[in-house]
């Protein structure tokens, strides 16, 4: 059997426990298994190399950048590589170079397009452990990219598909995906498993277990997906199509805060006004979230949308840049907002959910923003300041406790 094993940041962060890691695969590989290890920097590596980047120059290419930050997976993999030979475990590590994991050309959050697998087969054929660095590829210049923070995920993923692995499991620091972030919500609950859909909800709301492109690439390519901690044996949650017990309305929770609303009031009511916007921030690669547009008073209009927060800068510029343009009597924006969501893959033939959601944060006394929803989600944006309580209040709702 063919296994694909990826360990996050924290799962490596020093000797110990890349030891620990190193026994767990040696565990796998006795057992006969093929093994390829994905690893992360360790620990706050990747932060501690931004840092320094900024230090030296704040805005630094990005190009530069990440060259700088793929030192942290090289260390890593190598060092995973010695503890294995130090246990008598033959291993070779690999960059994205010697693989060949080709990427599109942008840097800091590139895509991943082919992987090449010839190296990887000859070193295991060899039977050899091959540990390899997570979050980076090569694009057409030759250059090393970066797949985004947290991208190590899709990596693993990715090589699982090329490589037509039988598992695919990702170590982390946590026992696998909870219904709430157990941080916040003192009676969440670990799931045994949950449907793709689910996840990629949950991912991008940021219940930060996963990285959003390596459940996609999952579903795309039915790769099924283990999530379980690297620090004990407990079974974790699985991820994959389709599930099988009697679901629940709502399956989990989850919380953002990395969320700013922006406003542009006064806008004209005519076609096209919002095409403009919208265009505009897409041609500016501002991801959008949620949408609210309202009439206001003298046929004027207003258009709300949410951004992560780290684009407000950037955003409230583009749209001061092209005031003229839009045509708005002012701008506004509040980055002390989140969004708290409710997911599952029943409420699809379940009406109710959403005046249920509304009616808990009532209960609560908390005030709704903005709503979105999906097939199998509600969101509220909501005073950050509120948050916990929220998360809290739809878990109990929602019956998802212990
Ligand atoms: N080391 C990278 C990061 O911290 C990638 C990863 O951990 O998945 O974002
Ligand atoms: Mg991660």
């Amino acid at each position: 059997m063919l296994v694909v094993k990826k360990f996050g940041g924290t799962s490596v962060a020093n000797k110990e426990r890349i030891f620990n890691v190193a026994h767990r695969i040696e565990a796998a590989y006795k057992n006969g298994d093929d093994v390829v290890v994905v690893l992360s920097a360790m620990g706050k590596m990747t932060d501690v190399l931004i840092d320094q980047a900024k230090d030296i120059n704040p805005n630094p290419s990005k190009r530069e950048l990440d060259m700088l930050l793929v030192t942290g997976e090289q260390t890593s993999v190598a060092l995973m590589s010695m503890a294995l030979s130090f246990l008598g475990i033959p291993a070779v590590s690999l960059n994205a170079f010697q693989v060949a994991m080709h990427t599109t050309s942008n840097y800091g959050n590139a895509r991943l397009k082919r992987i090449d697998s010839e190296r990887i087969r000859h070193e295991l054929d060899q039977r050899k452990v091959v540990v390899i660095t997570g979050f980076q590829g090569v694009n057409k210049y030759d250059d090393f990219t970066t797949l985004g923070r947290g991208g190590s995920d899709t990596t693993a993923v990715a090589l699982a598909a090329a490589l037509h692995a039988d598992a695919c499991e990702i170590y982390t620091d946590v026992d696998g995906v909870y219904t709430a972030d157990p941080r916040f919500v003192q009676n969440a609950r670990k799931m045994k498993e949950i449907t793709y859909d689910e996840m990629l909800e949950l991912a991008s709301l940021g219940a930060g277990v996963l990285h959003n492109r390596s459940v996609e690439m999952a579903k795309k390519y039915n790769v099924q997906l283990v999530v379980r901690s690297s620090l004990n044996n407990e079974e974790g949650t699985v991820v994959k199509e389709r599930v099988k017990v009697e679901r629940m309305l709502v399956s989990g929770v989850a919380a953002d805060k990395n969320v700013t609303r922006v406003s542009v009031i006064g806008l004209h009511n005519t076609p096209g006004v919002a095409f403009r916007l919208f265009d505009m921030l897409a041609k500016a690669n501002i991801n959008v979230d949620m949408i609210l547009q309202s009439t206001g008073r003298d046929d004027k209009k207003d258009i709300s949308f949410t951004i992560t927060e780290d684009a407000t800068a950037d955003v409230m510029k583009l749209l001061e840049d092209n005031a003229g343009r839009l045509d708005y009597e002012k701008l506004d924006y509040n980055d002390h907002v989140s969004k708290v969501s409710v997911v599952g893959a029943g409420m699809r033939s379940n009406p109710g959910v959403a005046a249920k959601m509304f009616e808990c944060m009532y209960n609560s006394n908390i005030n709704i923003n903005m709503i979105s929803t999906s097939e199998i989600r509600v969101t509220v944006l909501i005073d950050e300041k509120d948050t916990e309580k929220a998360l809290n209040a739809a878990h109990d709702a929602f019956g998802l406790e212990e």
